[in-house]
């Protein structure tokens, strides 16, 4: 059975009206003149599906378990694609070599179900080459953060059975630069994230190849001088692409406006980093290790340091930071000229 969608276009706002059909779209009418008497509300909009490059979880479901199975794989798809979002890059997070294999290990055996495999164009490996700074590592565990390894990369992207598409590392701890050249060479994308790098090393890891800053402006410390620091000189770095987390509790509306436009759209991706807590109801959860609590506002933050301001990924819907009208930290106000040119 067919049905129609009528909605405002995201990007020119023009009314269009897709027809559906078993789950497809069989055409996309731009003109809406003549007796087209669909009705919808008026704050309806139109956009192509959304891409996550960072899931830690969702829907009840950590990725990080060590024991992902593919119903649980499945369940994470589709409670996703409820949500907008039809591609996402599983993320595994710091911890041991053993329990890192065992996470990628399970996805990748997940992923041999090519339903599973056509929503995840790749495995996002964040850790465990990080700073051990507070602040910097963020929720990461300190006792499994390590120095760069090239043998152990490669051996968890054998687990992963060469899924692994994107690394996101600290530039200066010792061994990063060489690592970053390798990865990089090997096709898999480098981000810089949880760091506390100096200038040099930022121009280092972007000269060896880095493409990205993992959620810039946060898994940083809470104070940092004003004109020297990581987070300017990433965003200045025009060879550089960054996520942002724009759940309204990561950055401030005003910080998001001025990294956004700093970076451009073009270069921004907005990403979710959401835990197994995401779609979810608030309250107190234990993922893996760690145990966090989700206030009624979506804020996710460690069971033991609530009130401390450093959080524990999110508890993001991915499309509730863009949507139009609904006013931050829901999304933006309509208003809101990212680009910064008109
Ligand atoms: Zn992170």
């Amino acid at each position: 059975m067919s049905f129609k969608v009528k909605g405002k276009i995201v990007g020119s706002g023009e009314l269009a009206v897709v027809e559906m059909e078993k789950g497809f779209i069989q055409s996309v009418q731009y003109s809406l003149a003549g007796s087209e008497r669909i009705t919808c509300p008026d704050d309806l909009w139109l956009a192509p599906a959304l891409f996550d490059i960072q899931v830690n979880g969702f829907a009840g479901v950590d990725l990080n378990s060590g024991r992902t199975t593919p119903e649980e794989m499945e369940q994470v798809i589709m409670k996703l694609r409820e949500k907008g979002v039809a591609l996402f890059c599983p993320t595994i997070i710091t911890n041991s070599f053993e329990h890192m294999a065992a996470c990628f290990r399970a996805i990748a055996q997940a992923c041999r179900n090519s339903k599973i495999a056509e929503a995840i164009p790749a495995l996002h490996m964040e850790g465990p080459y990080i700073s051990p700074q507070e602040g910097p590592r963020g929720a990461h565990p300190l006792q499994h953060i390590r120095t760069p390894s090239w043998d152990e990369f490669q051996r968890l992207q054998e687990c992963a059975q060469g899924l692994i598409g994107m690394l996101t590392l600290a530039p200066e701890v010792d061994g990063a630069i060489p690592l970053v050249e390798k990865v990089v060479e090997s096709g898999v994308a480098v981000a810089i994230g949880h760091t506390a790098a100096g200038v040099k090393d930022i121009q280092a890891a972007i000269s060896a190849g880095a493409k990205c800053s993992t959620h810039l402006g946060n898994g940083s410390h809470a104070l940092i001088p004003r004109h020297d620091n990581y987070i300017w000189e990433q965003l200045a770095a025009d060879q550089l692409w960054a996520s942002f987390i724009v759940d309204g509790h990561h950055l401030p509306p005003s910080v998001v406006k001025c990294l956004v436009r700093g970076k451009g759209v073009s270069r921004s991706i907005l990403t979710s980093d959401a835990i197994a807590a995401a779609g979810m109801p608030p309250g107190r959860y234990r993922i893996g290790d760690l145990e966090v609590v989700v206030s009624p506002e979506l804020r996710v933050e460690r069971a033991n340091s609530t009130g401390s301001g450093y959080l524990a990924g999110s508890a993001l819907d991915l499309v509730r930071g863009v949507e139009p009208g609904r006013g931050y930290p829901h999304g933006f106000p309509e208003s809101c000229d990212l680009d910064g040119d008109s």
